[in-house]
C-alpha cells in the first residue's frame, strides 16, 4: 500500500454509536479499520446508517459512543486535525454556480491556505486527474451534473487529504455519466495516494471500485470482506426457482440430499441455492423425486445482493 507514512491506519473506527435525540439508534457500535491507500465502501440499503458513520468521520455527527480516527487524529478530541487530513464530497453540492471551475478551485485552495504557486500546480493537476481541465474557464452554472460532480471531486482533492470521502458518488446521475464517474475514481487510485471511503448502495459500484466493503443493515456491519472473498463464499453458480409448495420443505429436502447447505434460503416461494459444485440438475431431480413443483428456473453468478440476502434474509436490491 502506499502512503503508509507511519504505519497508522488511514481510518480506525472501534465501537461507533450514534443515537439521535428521539431515540433513533442509527449506528449501533461498528468497528473497522481502512489501510493507508485502500478503497473502502460502506453498503447498504437506505436508512443503514452509512450517512451517518460519514459525518460522524467527518466531525459533523457528534458520536454517541466509542471512537473514530483519521490518519491517528481523534474525531471527536481533535476535530480540526482530523479534518485536516481529510476531505468530503456529500451529495449536495457546495461548489458556487456563479463561479468558474478554476475560481472554485482556486478559493479552496487559498481556504486550505496553499501557497499560490502550489495551488495552481495542484489545480492542473486535479482537474486533469478528473477530467475537467477543458471546463475550467466556464461558470459552474453551465456544467453537467457529472461535469460538477467531478469539479466537487477534483476540489476536495485540492488539500491532497489523507482520506477522502465520497459520499453516495453517483447518486441522480444518468446510468452513462454515472459510468463515467466510476471510470474516474478508479483511475485516482493510480494517480493519487488517498485513501477513499465512499458509500453506496449500488452493488455494482461496490464491486467495481472498493478493496473492501463493510455492509451495513441497520447501523450494524453485517459482512465485511473484499467484494471478491464475499461473493466466494456463495460458490460460482447461483439457482433461482420458484416452488408451487412450502418453501422451507423444499430447502430441507434439498439440505438432507446434500444439495444446498446452510446458505439456501427462501424467500416466500422463492428459493435460491448457492450450487457449490452441484450441477443445477442434481437440485432440480431432488425436487421432483420429493414431489414439489418448480417453475421460473434460472441459474447465475453470484452478486454482492445475494451476500446481503443470505446474512439479512432481505434483498439490498430491492430495499435501496
Ligand atoms: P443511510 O445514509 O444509510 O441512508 P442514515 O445515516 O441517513 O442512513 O440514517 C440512518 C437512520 O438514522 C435512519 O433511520 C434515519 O432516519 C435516521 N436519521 C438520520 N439522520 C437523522 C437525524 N438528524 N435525526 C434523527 N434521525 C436521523
Amino acid at each position: 500500500m502506499t502512503h503508509s507514512r507511519d504505519g497508522v491506519p488511514a481510518v480506525e473506527v472501534n465501537g461507533l454509536r450514534k443515537t439521535y435525540p428521539g431515540g433513533v439508534e442509527a449506528v449501533k457500535g461498528i468497528d473497522f479499520v481502512v489501510a493507508p491507500g485502500e478503497v473502502f465502501g460502506l453498503l447498504g440499503p437506505n436508512g443503514a446508517g452509512k450517512s451517518t458513520t460519514i459525518g460522524m468521520l467527518t466531525t459533523t455527527v457528534i458520536p454517541s459512543g466509542g471512537s473514530a480516527r483519521l490518519a491517528g487524529f481523534d474525531v471527536a478530541e481533535q476535530p480540526l486535525l482530523a479534518r485536516g487530513v481529510s476531505s468530503v464530497v456529500f451529495q449536495d453540492a457546495v461548489v458556487d454556480s456563479s463561479l468558474t471551475g478554476r475560481e472554485n478551485l482556486e478559493l479552496h485552495a487559498r481556504l486550505w491556505g496553499i501557497a499560490a504557486a502550489d495551488g495552481r500546480a495542484r489545480i492542473d493537476d486535479v482537474s486533469d486527474a478528473l477530467g475537467v481541465s477543458e471546463l475550467l474557464e466556464r461558470p459552474v452554472g453551465s456544467f453537467s451534473g457529472g461535469q460538477r460532480r467531478r469539479l466537487e471531486i477534483a476540489r476536495a482533492l485540492v488539500s491532497r487529504p489523507r482520506v477522502l470521502f465520497l459520499d453516495e458518488p453517483t447518486v441522480g446521475l444518468d446510468p452513462r455519466i454515472r459510468h463515467e464517474l466510476l471510470d474516474v475514481v478508479a483511475n485516482l487510485r493510480g494517480r493519487e495516494q488517498t485513501t477513499i471511503v465512499l458509500t453506496t448502495h449500488y452493488l455494482d459500484e461496490a464491486e467495481r471500485l472498493c478493496d473492501r466493503v463493510a455492509i451495513i443493515r441497520l447501523g450494524e456491519i453485517v459482512a465485511m470482506d473484499s467484494p471478491r472473498a464475499l461473493l466466494a463464499g456463495l460458490g460460482n453458480e447461483i439457482l433461482e426457482l420458484r416452488v408451487s409448495g412450502e418453501a422451507e420443505h423444499a430447502i430441507a429436502e434439498l439440505r438432507e440430499r446434500g444439495v444446498g447447505g446452510e446458505d439456501a434460503f427462501a424467500i416466500g416461494a422463492r428459493l435460491t441455492i448457492p450450487l457449490h459444485g452441484c450441477a443445477p440438475s442434481e437440485a432440480l431431480s431432488v425436487l421432483e423425486e420429493a414431489r414439489i413443483r418448480v417453475s421460473e428456473i434460472a441459474t447465475r453468478t453470484p452478486t454482492l445482493d445475494d451476500v446481503y440476502l443470505n446474512r439479512t434474509g432481505e434483498r439490498l436490491a430491492a430495499v435501496a
